[in-house]
């Protein structure tokens, strides 16, 4: 009993050092400060709920879940997480994505859930706009309010506000967080596959914003803690349907239209009519990657992609390097996101869009006259 005594004091020691994230030969991003304040908002919660943004992608998702399997294993009782809206069959097999609760089918559960919640953690998204109807009830919730996001401009909703736009991806974050807060050893398989998935997803598997050296200790310590990197690659990239594979071929082939500044082929568009994706029985999910697709020509740097939703135009932006797209996104799509991948919307026909991009091209190519 002595020696237990003696053994298991120097044993949570030795564990506290586990939990430093220089051991890991990682930099204490988050301000302590912040950590500190949203882990008394942690500490005083019991029930809580988990919100990401509008159609949910890995990232949103990832760090969701992510964050309900840590929340639980620090005995927090009910963690349920509520997405806006339905989310793409590749994410389905992540652990616990059966037990989302999802706004649009479930109102009236999902808002008792966010009323009676102790703690609201948001994650992925930094202004009430990107949750859709979702906002209000975020907004008029008494819950606590924890936000953990990577886009620029935080609207500053929550009590404890954690936003890093230079971070990878919210699941990044996410283990910067449990790592700073010193539960290191929470991190099961579930999680770390939760968070891999999302540092993925948010990074093209790791071809954009993905220079950190850091990421990739992250990455062996997910892979250390039970994650297949391969396995996860073939279960998001590689479970598309047939007729979503004759979807991108169709794109590529018919649809993409590209636009010449001195001489040379700059910038990409492709647009998806209603009748188009019902032609391809289009499920949600389908369409995503195809933005970056026409990035793969030499001189394309800026791609956009459109597609024709019920009651919107959803946009899609990406380039290459330093040309940011989130300013434009923001002028003239309503919208906004990352330097390099940003979207929005417009509300009138999908030939309408085309035109007000088209007319507004040489500001997407020069973005200090944005400015102006
Ligand atoms: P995607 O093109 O994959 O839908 O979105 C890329 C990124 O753009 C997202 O991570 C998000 O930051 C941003 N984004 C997409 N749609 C919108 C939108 O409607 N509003 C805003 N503010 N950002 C968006
Ligand atoms: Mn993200």
């Amino acid at each position: 009993m002595e020696f237990l005594q003696k053994v298991v004091p120097l044993h949570k020691e030795f564990a506290k050092i586990l939990n430093q994230c220089s051991f890991f030969m990682l930099s204490e991003l988050i301000n302590k400060h912040e950590v500190s304040a949203a882990n008394r908002l942690i500490d005083k919660a019991s029930s809580v709920a988990i919100i990401t943004h509008i159609s949910p992608d890995g990232d949103a998702l990832g760090s969701s879940l992510a964050m309900k399997h840590y929340l639980t294993s620090l005995g927090k009782d009910p963690v349920a997480v509520v997405v806006p809206n339905k989310f793409p069959q590749f994410l389905a097999w992540l652990p616990d994505a059966d037990k989302i609760i999802t706004f649009e089918n479930s109102e009236a559960e999902a808002t008792v859930i966010l009323n009676e919640a102790d703690l609201i953690v948001s994650l992925d998204f930094n202004d009430a706009k990107r949750i859709g109807k979702m906002g209000d009830v975020l907004l008029n919730s008494q819950a606590a309010k924890l936000m953990i996001d990577h886009h620029i401009d935080p609207a500053g909703f929550a009590d404890v506000n954690i936003s890093y736009p230079l971070s990878s991806s919210t699941c990044e974050l996410i283990f910067r967080f449990i790592c700073q807060s010193g539960n290191f050893q929470t991190i099961s398989q579930p999680i770390a596959q939760c968070l891999y998935t999302g540092m993925m997803t948010d990074t093209g598997n790791f071809s954009y914003n993905s220079q950190n050296p850091e990421l990739y200790n992250i990455v062996a310590l997910l892979a250390e803690a039970g994650v297949n990197k391969d396995d996860i690659y073939n279960r998001v990239f590689n479970t598309y349907s047939a007729e979503r594979l004759r979807l991108v071929g169709y794109c590529l082939y018919h649809k993409m239209k590209l636009y010449r500044f001195n001489k040379v082929y700059t910038v990409a568009l492709i647009t998806l009519s209603r009748p188009e994706l019902m032609r391809f029985n289009f499920q949600s999910g389908d369409s995503e990657g195809i933005v970056n697709m026409p990035m793969q020509i030499d001189t394309v740097h800026y791609s956009c992609f459109m597609r024709e939703d019920v009651d919107k135009i959803k946009v899609s932006f990406r380039s290459q390097g330093d040309r940011p797209v989130n300013e434009f996104a923001a002028q003239f799509f309503a919208g906004g996101g990352h330097k390099n991948a940003a979207g929005g919307e417009f509300y009138g026909k999908l030939e309408d869009a085309v035109q007000l991009f088209e007319k507004n091209l040489n500001r997407l190519i020069n973005p200090e006259s944005l400015k102006q």
